[in-house]
């Protein structure tokens, strides 16, 4: 076996090609429906508001292989392929017998996997002739990336950030200003939802909700302009799947095959990047690799969530879409993993959860953010609050692996770094943050309004 930390490819070892696992499922997600008619969606009704080719990517359900544009490729190059990296430090720290490994996704510009869904959406707006797109942002990674994928393209962006956020978090701010970008601290006097909400009540911070509303409205109501989105939808997916199939071929240099792959899990997309193209062997039969999503128990949609349909923003824009879910007018507890407060989930994993291809556990932010102590300390590398989800739980299983004196190979995805979230480590350095576990009674009360469609 090999002696190394790192596994690097060349850039031609760039895929060439996202894999889209829909099309080799024997049981296929749920349609996507209209609210009032409940009838499923066809691409061209998405085309108002997204891209024609992403709408397209969005409801193929039989095309495996969809290929990379080569401008795509050609910006991947940047940063791409990421390294895989044996984590030696964490193994000996955890006294462990596993083989660990991670992903690194942190080397992106943006420090985060995000960039790899930005620069396809921003590549097939600009190719259709759209000038400018919107967005919304919380904890502001999505923003960061969509800013620099939309300066590369020659695309003039506006980005909706929760007015908190803006003033508060300054730093993502910076870097979208930075890159080019328009940031909005919503509700802004830009738009009518906007307006009227400040209007109304003209000392509201702000929430995810409304800056939703205020980004497609942009959309809708400007020509030659698109909306966008950073996570739980199959193209976000699709796009992220670089991130697998790279990791594959490089499992095969280090000479190991995963027992296990670990991701933290928000929306689904950095998940479903990693995991689906080693999942399509599950799916053939031909392996038996355990897949587990690591979402923070303040927001458990996987482990706690009903299986239903429901809106994908808290303002009940968007079709429905079927998931687990806490319920869209669930308002997750504000933890410092600001990218994995989302109450619901993609169909696609939804579909593969209760079909049990893969499973989920939730994680105390305590248990994060020791695990991230400990791979900062042992790795190098500061985790993203996001993904130190991953992390603690690739530690618990490396953990018992050590109990039961039992070798397994684990891969986890180490999402982004943490170096703009260092307020987060003050703050557990400083011992002032909490766990937050949800009742089933807060649950209850949210899951119990949604339509019983299923
Ligand atoms: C946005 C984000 C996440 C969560 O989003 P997913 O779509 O679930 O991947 C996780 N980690 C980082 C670093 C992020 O920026």
């Amino acid at each position: 076996m090999s002696e190394s930390k790192k596994f690097l490819l060349n850039e031609r070892d760039i895929p060439t090609a996202w894999y889209n696992i829909v099309a080799d499922m024997d049981n296929k997600p749920k349609p996507i429906i209209n609210p009032a008619t409940k009838e499923p969606l066809k691409a061209e009704d998405l085309f108002p508001l997204f891209a024609e080719e992403v709408s397209r990517q969005e409801m193929n359900t039989t095309d495996a292989w969809i290929e990379i544009p080569e401008e795509v490729r050609d910006l991947y190059k940047i940063w791409r392929p990421t390294p895989l990296v044996r984590a030696r430090g964490l193994e000996k720290l955890l006294d462990t017998p596993a083989h660990i490994y991670f992903k690194n996704e942190s080397v992106s510009p943006v420090g985060s996997h995000k960039l790899n869904s930005a620069i396809a959406q921003a590549y097939y707006c600009k190719k259709q002739g759209v000038t400018n797109i919107t967005t919304e942002t919380g904890a502001g990674q999505w923003g960061a990336a969509l800013s620099l994928a939309a300066k590369m393209f020659g695309l003039e962006l506006a980005v909706y950030m929760v007015k908190i956020s803006y003033h508060q978090k300054p730093y993502r701010r910076n870097i979208m200003s930075t890159y080019g970008a328009q940031v909005i601290a919503s509700p802004s006097m830009s738009t009518k939802a906007g307006r009227k909400i400040i209007t109304e009540r003209p000392n509201y911070q702000g929430s995810l909700g409304t800056a939703i509303s205020e980004a497609v409205e942009l959309a809708m109501s400007t020509p030659n302009c698109k909306y966008t989105l950073g996570s739980v939808l199959n193209h976000v997916s699709l796009h992220q799947t670089v991130i697998g199939l790279e990791a594959e071929k490089q499992m095969e240099m280090a000479g190991e095959y995963p027992d296990k792959i670990i991701a933290c899990f928000g929306g689904g997309s950095n998940f479903s990047g990693i995991a689906y193209p080693f999942m399509r062997h599950n799916l053939a039969g031909d392996t038996n690799i355990q897949f587990i999503a690591a979402e923070p128990e303040s927001c458990p949609k996987l482990t706690r969530g009903v299986f239903q349909y429901d809106f994908g923003d808290e303002a009940g824009y968007t079709p429905l879409i079927p998931m687990y879910t806490l319920g869209h007018d669930f308002a997750p507890a504000n933890i410092h993993a600001g990218g994995l407060r989302y109450h619901g989930a993609g169909s696609i994993i939804s579909q593969l959860l209760k079909d049990k291809k893969m499973s989920a556990v939730d994680i105390p932010q305590l248990e994060a953010f020791d695990a991230a102590i400990k791979f900062a300390q042992a790795e190098g590398i500061i985790p993203a609050p996001e993904s130190s989800h991953a992390i603690a739980a690739t530690v618990r299983e490396a953990l018992r692996c050590k109990e039961e004196g039992k070798k397994e190979v684990l891969l986890f995805n180490l999402s982004g770094h943490g170096l703009i979230d260092m307020t987060a480590y003050d703050s557990y350095l400083a011992g002032d943050l909490e766990n937050y576990k949800v009742s089933d009674e807060e649950i209850r009360r949210n899951t119990d309004k949604l339509e019983k469609i299923i």
